[in-house]
């Protein structure tokens, strides 16, 4: 059984979510709706399985990072989500306002839906590549994406731990391109179908061995890669969900049978001084430049 989950549980997820996009889609059902349950779905499997099938078992011991986790969780589904959602739709309206334009009379939106929906899900992640990349590179970036790479663990919950500018910057440079242009809203969807099962897995505490599924998705066997402590090996793997731009770019890394020294996740070296164990809101003020001094 074990095993099974191991080897099936990504592409299971995968295909349960599309699955409940193509129905709600034939049924005419709201298409968001059908892609928040089979997340939900997801999220509440992977917290289940990781309790009895750890990658690492002290993984699942909290380091006063829970409330952390759950508290940046719940500001941006609750607070920057809807807040994004009722925002980008408007910079669509205003744009095409201003040209005297219709959005559904847009080029893209005449396409072929399963062309929408591959163009869409590239553009996206090409976005959110450069995006997640410059976060890297650009201090006054990397001190708001340091809150991300502050986990000393990796467990399901904290795939929800950005600073909420971050969080934005990845929108506003991944997704509201693609909204501006034009791409009906079943694209749009479409691309979450396919990207929330991959993150709720993404940090999960699973040892699954998804084999050549690595080689498309961004799985928690490339993203523990990109929480290393060493900068050469975290600076891989920055596709949101899929890693098609990683392997454009030269940033892709899979080592299958890879071992890991036990303190392998966490801060580099010159974010050392990053409040690890504060609480959220210490560390939305730190990233901020209350305290610069903790990571230079
Ligand atoms: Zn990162
Ligand atoms: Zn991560």
């Amino acid at each position: 059984m074990a095993t099974f989950i191991s080897r099936n549980l990504l592409w299971l997820a995968l295909s349960f979510s599309i699955g409940c996009f193509t129905l709600a889609f034939q049924q005419g059902w709201n298409l968001e709706l059908a892609v928040l349950a089979a997340t939900v779905v997801t999220l509440i499997t992977a917290i289940t399985i990781e309790r009895w099938l750890p990658y690492r078992a002290d993984w699942n011991q909290p380091l006063d990072d829970r409330a952390t986790d759950l508290t940046s969780a719940a500001v941006l589904i609750a607070v920057i989500d809807p807040l994004l959602k009722l925002l980008g739709p408007l910079a669509v309206v205003g744009l095409y306002g201003a040209f005297g334009w219709q959005p559904g009379e847009s080029p893209v939106a005449q396409l072929p839906l399963v062309v929408q929906i591959l163009l869409a899900s590239l553009l996206i992640e090409f976005g959110r590549y450069w995006s997640h990349r410059f976060h890297h590179v650009v201090p006054a970036l990397w001190h708001l994406h340091a809150m991300h790479h502050s986990s000393r663990r990796l467990y399901t919950i904290n795939v929800m731990r950005f600073h909420p500018l971050n969080y934005t910057l990845n929108f506003v440079i991944g997704a509201l391109p693609v909204m501006l242009v034009g791409f009906s809203a079943e694209a749009l969807i479409s691309y979450l179908a396919i990207s929330q099962p991959v993150l709720m897995l993404q940090h999960a505490n699973i040892d699954l061995r998804s084999g050549w599924l690595n080689y498309l998705f961004s799985s928690n066997e490339l993203h523990r890669w990109h929480h290393s402590r060493e900068s050469a090996l975290a600076n891989t793997n920055f596709g949101n969900a899929i890693v098609l731009w990683d392997q454009m770019f030269g940033t892709f890394r899979y080592e299958p049978d890879a071992r890991w020294p036990a303190d392998h996740v966490g801060l580099f070296a010159n974010s050392r001084g990053y409040p690890q164990s504060a609480g959220y809101l210490r560390q939305l003020c730190v990233s901020l430049g209350c305290q610069r001094s903790a990571l230079e």
